[in-house]
């Protein structure tokens, strides 16, 4: 059984759990059951802000020249407490977020594995040697950490995102001022004090919560800061890397509004269920999350019925419930998102095909339900069709040929994601040519992304700066500088 005890959760600074200077808190609600408080989280302010960065700054001189072997050593104890705890923290993921918790242990143990992957790769993570002309030279690379680095994340995978920022930072030798999302600060805060108890100096990782109209400016804006690494909306992107100087270095993963392409000689029944698993997992709530299907004529009715059995089959209730593959959504404000996208769905003339409406009878009214979605006769230029809605909501799309899917496919401001169904050959090495996204997918999900992969959006889904994840996600992280010794 959860706890009922209403607990007061501090920022981490300087290797001290700490009250925000004001002692202001701010509640975090269960989006499954708005009455219950997960806890009190401190609402701080530019002051609290500024006392990390400065801890952060002071710790840098020493981390940068604590071997690799050591930093790695402490990565992985942090990950053997993630993993000793798995069970209490997906509890505890679940009931601020609301995914099934299944998936929430899932996202603990991939974290664990994330901050091995990065102990291991970051430790041979260097330069290189140049052949030249001069047999009494060396010239060669050096990679050296940048410095205090913002790591800022959403709810949606909250101690995965994190994870995949803060492990490379540090191996490196960064020093790190963290802000989680406000819908998610408990796991954020098991993250730091799982570094913490693994024996992390003081100073190396700081974790402040609260508003980013409070605290966001200065998290990019201090002349400390030599990065910022983001995730989250696209508005919110753009707003931080304005604000950021030419010489604060800027990773932005952003929005996306995912296609999934049906081909007429498509396996239908698999192209149904990548489009349920892409489209409703974490109720439509991830990034690479399906948001569009575009379908060819002649097989669109067999396949909108497949996916309509499929989307009626599926157990929708808070994360706890056995089955249940389809949560609450995370927040007020994703209630209200979603339902206006629904509303700008009917008012532009698609066809709701199924379901369209919260879900607000017995215990769902507890919650932030809303019904797996369906539009059909979407037209390209729609709403529904272009914006990104981060909700379980799918618009299908009718198109005549390969090269119309790939036209409506591209017409979007985002490039996040992009899969398609085909048996064809021909067709599918094509499609990894003519799409524009930074994840290219045949006959699997949108969503998903491997450990040890690159992972980043084109156009408006990134500032496509540096890659995040997999091995070349340490190079945001280090500087270059290029050394001669003559001998
Ligand atoms: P959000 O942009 O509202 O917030 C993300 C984080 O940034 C939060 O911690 C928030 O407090 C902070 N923030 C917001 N505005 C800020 C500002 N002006 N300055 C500094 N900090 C600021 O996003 P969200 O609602 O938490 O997450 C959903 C969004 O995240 C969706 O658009 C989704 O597509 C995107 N997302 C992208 C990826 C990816 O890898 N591309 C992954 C997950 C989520």
């Amino acid at each position: 059984m959860l706890s009922t005890k209403v607990e007061v959760y501090s920022n981490y600074i300087n290797g001290e759990w700490k009250e925000s200077i004001h002692k202001r808190t701010f509640e975090n609600i269960n989006p499954a059951d708005v009455e219950d408080v997960v806890g009190l989280f401190q609402a701080s302010n530019e002051q609290d802000v500024k006392e990390a960065i400065e801890a952060a700054k002071a710790a840098f001189p020493q981390w940068s020249k604590v071997s690799p072997s050591k930093r790695a050593a402490i990565l992985n104890k942090a990950a053997d407490i993630l993993e000793q705890n798995a069970e209490n923290y997906a509890e505890e993921l679940t009931r601020e977020e609301g995914k099934p918790v299944t998936d929430s242990k899932n996202e603990v143990l991939r974290s664990a594995q994330t901050l091995r992957f990065y102990a291991v790769e970051g430790q041979t993570f260097t330069g290189e040697t140049f052949p030249n002309d001069d047999p009494n030279m060396k010239v060669s690379t050096e990679r050296e950490p940048l410095g205090v680095v913002s790591v800022i994340t959403p709810w949606n995978f909250p101690i995965s995102i994190p994870s995949r920022k803060i492990a490379p930072a540090l191996i490196t030798g960064n020093t790190v001022v963290f802000k989680p999302s406000s819908d998610t600060p408990l796991i954020a805060i098991r993250l730091v004090e799982a570094l913490h108890n693994a024996g992390i100096p003081k100073g190396v990782i700081n974790l402040v919560t609260g508003k980013a109209s409070d605290v966001g400016d200065l998290l990019v804006t201090d002349p400390a800061i030599k990065a910022v690494t983001f995730t989250g909306s696209t508005s919110a992107g753009e707003d931080i890397y304005a604000k950021s100087s030419f010489t604060t270095r800027t990773q932005m993963e952003l929005g996306g509004k995912n296609p999934i392409i049906v081909m007429d000689d498509a396996d239908i029944d698999l192209a149904a269920t990548l489009t349920i698993n892409g489209g409703f997992s974490l109720s439509g709530q991830a990034c690479t999350g399906t948001s569009r299907v575009i379908v060819l004529k002649d097989v669109k009715d067999a396949y909108v019925e497949k996916l309509i059995e499929k989307a009626s089959a599926l157990k929708i209730g808070n994360g706890f419930e056995a089955g249940a593959k389809i949560g609450p959504l995370a927040n007020e404000k994703q209630l209200k998102n979603v339902l206006k996208y629904i509303q700008y769905g009917k008012e532009d003339g698609a066809t709701t095909a199924y379901g369209g409406e919260q879900i607000t009878e017995g215990d769902y009214k507890k919650g932030y339900y809303v019904q797996p979605t369906i539009f059909t006769n979407v037209k390209r230029d729609m709403r529904i069709a272009k914006e990104e809605i981060f909700g379980p909501v799918i618009g299908v799309i009718e198109v005549d040929s390969y090269e119309e899917a790939i036209k409506v496919a591209n017409d979007v401001e985002y490039g996040l994601s992009a899969s398609i169904v085909t048996n064809n050959l021909k067709v599918a090495q094509a499609f990894t040519k003519d799409i524009q996204a930074g994840t290219v997918k045949v006959n699997r999900t949108t969503t998903g992304n491997l450990m040890n992969a690159p992972f980043g959006g084109l156009k408006n889904s990134s500032t496509s700066t540096f890659r995040e994840s997999g091995r070349v996600g340490l190079e945001f992280f280090t500087q270059v500088k290029t050394v001669y010794i003559g001998y």
